[in-house]
């Protein structure tokens, strides 16, 4: 009998596979390799900044600072480069909004994240406010680092590749047992597809569509650029620029409003030609509270969720794989704000 059983191969079963194994447990991986899944589709930023707030993220001051040492511990598993630490060029629109920040930066702890530079950054872009660098911040390639997880979980003989139906579960207290694979407990990380788990209705997901276009100019810049739309460079010039939301539609289908609304943004601020080579739309799986989702499905005690990475995976999986990896291990509490706990009731069978 194996340790644990994870259901969804995105950012968050991937590298909570990653850490069990890393910790000595035995996993097995299932996952349908949907070419949709938000992960094959996320631009993996991470920034710490929440502009609109003038604040930073929830439990930044945990989240971030491993982020670079988790990547790089992954990358040397893996043998391949897949996090590029770089600064955020967010653009200041107006000059009273440069003196709002100004004053923001300079009174608070804000300083440790974001450096307020009053000269136009670069002279590719519109913007004549200045800018915020925003520090702590890059991207990861999520689609290459789920990849490599499953393509090091497939010499394991640890991954199927196939769609897990519901239906064929065994559980008790004693014991998982799936299409014949037994194991002591099981993890539920289908990212948006978790709506469709017959074992876990309550959970309040609110999941975001997202659009996001890939772009050929002859820009070559060494920060990621924003301002309503971000511009991260890819190499070879290319750029992914992005992304809308939106809560009504939330299929996979890329659209011509969802294009021209990125376009609108990006013109607003940069300057060079482009050609438009990609277009790709995904769903990202976010909570009601913009909280991550960790902990029991209760009543049982072997049947467990890590879901509700929003529009973060790539800056909360260092952070929260951990957490949850010490939960299912050595059964560390969960802090309520992010735990199943704050959900009032399950209903499994
Ligand atoms: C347009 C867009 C832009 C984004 N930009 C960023 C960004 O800049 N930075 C950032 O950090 N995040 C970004 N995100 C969010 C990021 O993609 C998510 O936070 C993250 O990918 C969530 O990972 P996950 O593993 O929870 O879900 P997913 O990546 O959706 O993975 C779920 C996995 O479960 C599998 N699965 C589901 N059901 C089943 C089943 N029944 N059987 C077998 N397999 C199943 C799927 O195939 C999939 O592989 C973006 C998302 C979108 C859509």
């Amino acid at each position: 009998m194996i340790d644990y059983l994870i259901i969804g191969g995105g950012m968050a079963g991937c590298n909570l596979t990653y850490n069990l194994l890393k910790n000595g447990r035995s996993v097995h991986l299932i996952d349908e390799n949907s070419p949709h899944a938000a992960s094959n589709i996320a631009a993996g930023i991470y920034n710490p900044l929440l502009p609109r707030h003038h604040k930073v993220a929830y439990q930044a001051e945990y989240i971030y600072p491993i982020i670079e040492s988790y990547y790089l511990e992954l990358e040397q598993y893996l043998g391949e480069t897949i996090h590029f630490k770089q600064p955020i060029h967010y653009f200041i629109e107006t000059q009273a909004e440069q003196n709002d920040w100004s004053a923001h930066a300079y009174n608070s702890h804000l300083s440790h994240w974001i450096e307020v530079h009053t000269s136009r950054s670069d002279y590719n872009f519109k913007a004549n406010n200045g800018f915020l660098k925003i520090k702590h911040s890059g991207w990861a390639d999520a689609k290459k680092m789920t990849a490599g997880i499953k393509a090091k979980l497939m010499e394991q003989g640890a991954l199927t590749n196939e769609h897990y139906e519901y239906s064929e579960l065994n559980i008790s207290e004693a014991e998982i047992n799936y299409k014949g694979i037994k194991a002591k407990h099981i993890v539920f990380c289908e990212g948006c597809d978790i709506l469709n788990n017959t074992f876990n209705t309550n959970l309040a997901l609110k999941p975001a569509k997202g659009e996001i276009l890939i772009i050929k100019t002859e820009l070559d810049i060494d920060f990621i650029a924003q301002q309503g739309v971000f511009m991260v460079p890819l190499g070879d010039q290319i750029y992914k620029v992005g992304s809308t939301f939106s809560w009504d539609t939330l299929d996979e289908t890329p659209t011509e409003a969802g294009k021209k609304e990125i376009v609108t943004k990006l013109e607003k601020f940069f300057k060079g030609s482009y050609e438009i080579i990609d277009h790709y739309a995904g769903v990202r799986p976010s909570s009601g509270d913009r909280r991550p989702i960790l902990g029991a499905l209760k009543p049982y005690t072997n049947a467990f969720v890590f879901n509700g990475l929003g529009s973060k995976g790539v800056a909360l999986v260092p952070y929260y794989s951990t957490l949850m990896t010490n939960h299912l291990i050595n059964g560390i509490p969960l802090d309520k704000e992010i735990s199943t706990e704050r959900y009032l009731k399950y209903s499994l069978l």
